[in-house]
């Protein structure tokens, strides 16, 4: 699915450099790279405070520490993403309400959205899924009416432009009062280990932030609020550095790749491409079919059979996992969710892919589909 090692021997030698240097020192916890890394990704995103964590998940965690949420606040969020938002909101005790997407972008659906929030809302967790943005300008609307926190997990969508209808541009991750990422390796922006960030451009936010990803100390050894140890440490943020000037070099050829792919799917009625949004660019974290009269999983099993890597992000709907499930939800209100983990395909999507391993893809998919 995705190309690590090729991406490496690009960079080899800076990264090898950075990495001696840091071995040198011995600085492995809080090096200059942890800082100058979150700096750059300040200056990258256009926000005032990137925070650097341990994950991805932890960056959510932390977030909804951060906001205060206290338990029995309801959070929504999508049925149709990873587990690791739903599984924060249920670690703190506040309550997961999970809604519908959309068909076209699998982003949350608008009108569920509305229909969920009731008097105990505090937050909604928009999740831009597989590198597009949720509808952020309906999102701010309604948590305004509302007053409620909008928090963007934006953990595949680093690197995205959303365009409001008055013609302002912002980077995904930073237009709602927070937003969070993961440098896991496989997604857009990834190191070698685990990483993740909070943005904010909330000056108090991030101040409570900084104070909780350190045991809630804002002085050495004096704990004023219950914190947790999330830390980047200094070898992944000296990866980030050297990645993060590529970014938008990815993010590119990330974009061609799709393009090649969703050029060739285009005149087949059993395979629908991406549909990309009025309102955001694509950065393809994932490049997902809809399969239509097409038994999907045997199309899985047969590009499998034929050495092509590919992936059903996600089979199982959040509200049906053991975890997660809750009389609360209702069949009725997961139409889009159930039918889509039924229809999904991602194909190998990375930044080293060649036009003959996409033919190849394209063939082997086109030629079952017949
Ligand atoms: C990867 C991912 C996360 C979690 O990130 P980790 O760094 O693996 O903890 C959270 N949300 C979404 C949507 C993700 O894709």
């Amino acid at each position: 699915m995705v190309d690590l090692q090729g991406q490496y021997k690009h960079i080899k030698p800076q990264i090898n450099k950075a990495f001696e240097s840091i071995l040198d020192t011995a600085y492995y916890i809080g090096g200059p790279e942890v800082k100058g890394f979150a700096n750059d990704l300040e200056k990258y995103l256009d926000v005032k405070h990137v925070i650097p964590c341990a994950n991805g998940t932890d960056a959510l965690q932390i977030t909804m520490m951060g906001l205060g949420l206290k338990p029995g606040d309801e959070v929504i969020t999508v049925d149709f993403t990873f587990a690791a938002t739903v599984e924060v909101i249920a670690l703190l005790n506040l309550t997961p309400v999970l809604v519908d997407v959309d068909e076209d972008t699998f982003n949350i659906n608008i009108d569920a959205l509305k229909k969920a929030i009731t008097p105990k809302t505090k937050a909604i967790v928009p999740v831009h899924l597989f590198g597009q943005c949720a509808n952020m300008e309906a999102i701010l609307e309604i948590a305004k009416q509302h007053n409620l926190f909008v928090i963007e997990d934006n953990a595949q969508a680093i690197g995205a432009d959303y365009t409001f209808a008055n013609g302002t541009k912002q980077k995904a991750g930073t237009m709602g009062n927070v937003g969070t990422t993961s440098f896991f390796p496989s997604k857009n922006l990834g190191c070698y280990g685990d990483g993740g960030a909070i943005f904010t451009n909330d000056d108090d936010l991030a101040h409570i932030i900084r104070g909780v990803v350190n045991h809630g100390m804002y002085k050495r050894y004096y704990h004023d609020v219950v914190g947790v140890n999330s830390r980047l440490d200094s070898l992944q943020a000296a990866v980030l550095q050297i990645k993060l000037p590529l970014l938008d070099s990815y993010c590119e050829a990330r974009q061609k790749a799709a393009k090649f792919y969703s050029d060739a799917f285009a005149s087949s009625d059993k395979i629908e491409a991406p549909i990309i949004s009025d309102f955001s660019t694509h950065v393809f974290h994932q490049y997902t079919l809809k399969t239509k009269n097409v038994d999907r999983n045997a199309l899985h099993q047969h590009l499998l059979d034929k050495g092509i890597p590919n992936a059903i992000y996600y089979p199982v709907p959040l509200h049906a996992q053991k975890a997660y499930a809750d009389e609360r939800y209702n069949e009725d209100d997961f139409k889009v969710t159930n039918k889509l983990i039924e229809t999904v395909i991602s194909l190998p999507m990375h930044t080293e892919l060649d036009e003959e391993q996409q033919q190849f893809i394209v063939d082997t998919i086109l030629e079952f589909c017949k």
